[in-house]
């Protein structure tokens, strides 16, 4: 089995003379899925990440894969077309991961099902051979029907259209494992500190710091790739002090519900709220995920809380269209993401993210940044990406080979009820973990379904090294809900502990900065074991 120990990769990095074709910095969607597009064409791909893969924007997204309803409404229909078509590849190519989902549009007014009958029929032609399903209009009783708790009282009819549906960190995880299996090096918790230029003044690679045992390493690459999110401007101060920021981040929330409030398979999406925004409100591994907001703020970090007014719009818009309407003391889990907006001369944020679509930008000294896009179009980005820094690198050119390219884990037949569906062809081995130690196979919490041994398949396998790893990005329950997650944290640490050699100091420090970070996904004060 392909290696992910964390010493050997760091062994396959340091050698001082090495200079890798594209060193790239980010371990989200976009980054991966640059790593993964250098090293399928055959060349030399390191990848560094300061945290945990998809810690930042790539685990915090509404789980779509999706062409994007309000960019067809604002008539952007290269961009559908382009988001469609990468929808459709990622449903064959992450087939465990990514699932078809129908959509449920309420109409309270009598022009609103033709309207959104035509606009999606278009965006079903647009999909064109890679289609989800046609769109149809329904009537109030089949509204009811799919959607018992929906507000009854004006209702006219509904839309039903599809998308897709997947789990956002899991897929970064088998990005970063089929990013190995081609080739390639990924570190996470390897922050880069510095980059190091000829004198020409054009960059010749970088610093990295491993964040776990404090040690740089310099390291030499042709192309350095800026792929850091709402951070790229960090990076640009490093390459030019004092240049202007590119970009300024934008706050999304989102809160989980138990799925009583909604029950059924569909998804519903609210068009039009108050602000004129578009409200999601999707079934995802048994919870319901409601999202989502768009606050510019100041500033950006790596754990971004969500603010009053964002909680309190998202429970007042979902209590407008459900029967049963949530509070706060609802709320299993409330999580926050940064989009990247563009960022004006003074500083301000333009109201637009700096992409619908992506933007790559080359700096004086060869540095190459990626931004915008969305976890749907990763693919496409990094071919671009690629593609651009084969020019600029001057390297010999390859062809793209992602377009068919299967991601770790995906197979066809699921059975979407098991929740190991997400470990896709993984799923048998690490059921075989029960044979080494048979405790393995007990729950880590009474109430779901979760088992020890899904603890140790991520430590082996899936890069993890921290409670927080495993409990917010392999297995998701920070995500669907958080005091779940807090009840867990202490037998995770002690699992972690045994299988990384860490003594019992490691172990409490993991559950009380676990818990700490719990704190602040949950809206009602949950007691802490001390
Ligand atoms: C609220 C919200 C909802 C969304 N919903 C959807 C959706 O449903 N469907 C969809 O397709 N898209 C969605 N998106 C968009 C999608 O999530 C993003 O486009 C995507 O996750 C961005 O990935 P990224 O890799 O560019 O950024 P990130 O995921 O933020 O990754 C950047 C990484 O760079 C790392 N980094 C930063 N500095 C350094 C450094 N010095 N050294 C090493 N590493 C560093 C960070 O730790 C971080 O992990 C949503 C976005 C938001 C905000």
């Amino acid at each position: 089995m392909l290696t992910t120990e964390r010493s050997k990769l760091i062994e396959g990095m340091s050698d001082l003379e090495k200079v890798w074709d594209m060193v790239v910095v980010g371990g989200g969607a976009t980054g991966l899925g640059i790593a993964l597009d250098a090293a399928s064409r055959g060349y030399q791909v390191l990848l560094l990440e300061q945290s945990d893969f998809a810690k930042g924007t790539s685990s915090r997204s509404t789980k779509l894969v999706h062409g994007g309803v309000r960019y067809l409404a604002q008539g952007n229909i290269p961009l559908v077309r382009e988001a469609l078509y990468e929808r459709g590849l990622l449903l064959k190519n992450a087939a465990h991961l990514v699932k078809k989902e129908s959509f449920i549009i309420p109409n309270y007014d009598w022009w609103g099902g033709a309207f959104y009958t035509i606009g999606l029929t278009i965006y079903d032609i647009l999909a064109g051979k890679l289609g989800f399903g046609k769109t149809i209009h329904i009537n109030k009783k089949e509204v009811i029907n799919r959607l018992p708790n929906i507000q009854k009282k004006g209702l006219y009819g509904g839309v039903v259209y599809y998308d897709g549906q997947f789990d956002d960190s899991r897929l970064a995880i088998n990005l970063a494992q089929t990013c190995l299996e081609h080739g390639a090096i990924v570190l996470n918790y390897f922050k880069v500190i510095n980059l190091t230029k000829n004198e020409q003044n054009k960059i010749e690679g970088l610093v990295g710091y491993d964040v776990e045992t404090n040690k740089s390493y310099q390291i030499k690459g042709k192309i350095i790739i800026n792929a850091t999110g709402v951070f790229v401007d960090d990076l640009i101060q490093m390459d030019k002090p004092g240049e202007a920021p590119l970009v300024m981040p934008s706050q999304g929330v989102h809160i989980v519900l138990d799925n009583s409030f909604m029950p059924g398979e569909d998804a519903l999406m609210i068009p039009k709220t108050e602000d004129g925004r578009v409200l999601f409100a999707v079934p995802w591994h048994d919870k319901l995920v409601i999202g989502t907001t768009d606050t510019p703020l100041n500033e950006h970090c790596l754990e971004p809380v969500a603010l009053q007014e964002e909680i309190d719009f998202i429970l007042r818009t979902t209590s407008q269209y459900l029967t049963k309407a949530p509070n706060r003391k609802d709320v299993l889990s409330v999580f926050a993401g940064l989009r990247p907006l563009a960022a004006t001369q003074n500083g301000s944020s333009k109201s637009k993210e700096i992409s619908r679509s992506h933007k790559i930008i080359i700096s004086e000294s060869g540095l190459i940044t990626i931004t915008g896009g969305k976890w749907t179009t990763y693919r496409r980005m990094a071919e671009d990406t690629v593609d651009k820094a084969i020019t600029v690198g001057n390297l010999e050119g390859k062809p793209v080979k992602t377009k068919n390219l299967p991601i770790h884990g995906s197979e066809k037949n699921i059975d979407w009820k098991n929740h190991l569906y997400v470990y896709g062809t993984d799923r048998s081995a690490l059921l075989e973990l029960v044979n080494e130690n048979k405790e393995w196979g007990n729950k880590l919490h009474p109430l779901a379904n979760y088992v020890q041994a899904e603890v140790i398949w991520a430590v082996r396998h899936e890069m993890a090294r921290t409670v927080e790893d495993v409990l917010a990005r392999r297995v998701r329950v920070l995500f669907l809900d958080a005091r779940q997650a807090i009840d867990m944290a202490p037998i995770v640490a002690s699992l972690i502990a045994d299988q990384l050699r860490k003594d019992k100091k490691w172990e409490n420090d993991q559950v009380q900065s676990f818990n700490a970070l719990a704190k602040s996904y949950l809206l009602e004060p949950y007691p802490l074991p001390d």
